[in-house]
């Protein structure tokens, strides 16, 4: 059966690691015979460009059509004039809320190779393999009401309301459990259920999925603990399950224990396991146009698409595994760059991991 990948590059470095990533997919795809149709549409800025609005109602209508979305990245100074609702990041944001997109899997994986493009200490991440599961589109994020209110006093005040349903938590619960299955069979949920209600249900609820799963280890952290944990012993958690804000708070630091943002791959899931796949960066503009950007982060989350989506655990550990190989031959983007290892731009990167994985 025919698999359709929505291909979807972007803006600035996009178009450039979009194609490495590609030609990475279009050799597994030949090796494996796994039927995949490759179709491209328009996102963010390029879209703006071509038809006025961050996400054109084609480009949704192929998306909904698609098994999986691959994205490059989107944005940039380009449109920074635009109208707010007409920004490129919006066609984003609104991609993800039109197709339910509710459970974001963020990897840390540090390469043994790169243990030394850390912040933290070698021996504290070398073969870190940690999984963040977040909630994304409920929360504070979403919740209702919001706004900036006067009060009588005249005074003005902000607010933002934090609430979970039972069905959203138990929805991210499963999601978790039945990925942690696939792994080291531990999960770790994060709360502040010592202050915040919506989190004592969320606790509740978690145990309630973890009955389901009799052979996956639950255990709850404060999220004030998981903070310091994730930077003092990074290496004792397997998946870790959390809000919309907990989770993108907790991500970006566990993104950062790894050193490069140009190497993590980052998946976005529905329900039923459709999902959009991207690499964790932005569309670094300052290095657009060179040949500079490292593009395993979009290679890995091809990678991440096959093993989630299109059920090819054996094209996924490919590519990983080629990954892996192109760093031991000391191959190495400016970004992962240091004494000692070959300086390659973007296209030479994709080659050779491209060779890799047709070997
Ligand atoms: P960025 O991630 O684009 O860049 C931050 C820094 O990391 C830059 O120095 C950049 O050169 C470097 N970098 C990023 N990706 C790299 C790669 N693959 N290889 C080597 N170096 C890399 O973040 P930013 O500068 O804050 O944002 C730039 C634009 O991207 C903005 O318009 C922002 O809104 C947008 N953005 C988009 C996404 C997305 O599409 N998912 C995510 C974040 C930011």
């Amino acid at each position: 059966m025919a698999r359709k990948v929505l291909v979807l590059p972007g803006d600035y470095i996009g178009p450039e690691i979009m194609e490495e990533a590609v030609k990475v997919l279009r050799a597994v795809d030949r090796r494996f015979a796994l039927g995949i149709e490759l179709e491209h549409g328009l996102l963010g800025g390029a879209a703006i460009d071509a038809c006025g609005v961050p996400l054109p109602d084609e480009t949704l209508a192929q998306a909904r059509e698609a098994d999986a979305i691959l994205l490059g990245a989107v944005g940039g100074p380009k449109w920074d004039g635009v109208e707010r609702h007409l920004r490129p990041e919006r066609g984003l944001l609104a991609i993800r809320s039109e197709l339910q997109l509710f459970g974001n899997l963020r990897p840390a994986i540090l390469y043994p190779q790169l243990a030394d493009a850390s912040s933290l200490k070698p021996e504290l991440v070398a073969g870190l393999d940690l999984l963040i599961v977040r909630e994304l589109t409920g929360g504070i994020y979403f919740g209702e009401p919001r706004g900036i209110r006067t009060l009588e006093n005249g005074e003005r005040e902000g607010y933002n309301t934090y609430k979970y349903s039972e069905s959203e938590i138990r929805r991210i619960g499963h999601l978790a459990f039945s990925l942690a299955r696939k792994r080291d069979r531990r999960v770790c949920s994060v709360d502040k259920s010592n202050v915040l209600e919506a989190t004592v249900l969320w606790r509740e609820v978690m145990e309630e999925v973890a009955r389901d799963y009799p052979d996956v280890e639950l255990s709850h952290i404060y999220v004030d603990n998981a903070a310091m944990q994730l930077v003092m012993r990074p290496k004792q958690f397997d998946v870790m399950v959390t809000g919309n804000m907990f989770g993108d708070i907790l991500s970006d630091a566990a993104a950062m224990l790894t050193g490069s943002i140009g190497m993590l791959p980052s998946a976005s899931l529905d329900k039923d396991g459709r999902g959009m796949y991207e690499p964790c960066h932005g569309s670094a503009p300052d290095i657009a146009g060179q040949g500079k950007a490292n593009p395993l982060a979009t290679i890995l989350s091809v990678a991440m698409m096959l093993r989630y989506t299109l059920g090819s655990a054996e094209a996924a550990d490919t590519i990983e595994q080629a990954v892996s190989d192109v760093l031991d031959q000391g191959l190495r983007t400016p970004d992962i760059h240091s004494e000692g290892t070959r300086l390659v731009g973007t296209a030479e990167m994709g080659d050779a991991v491209l060779a890799a994985v047709s070997e």
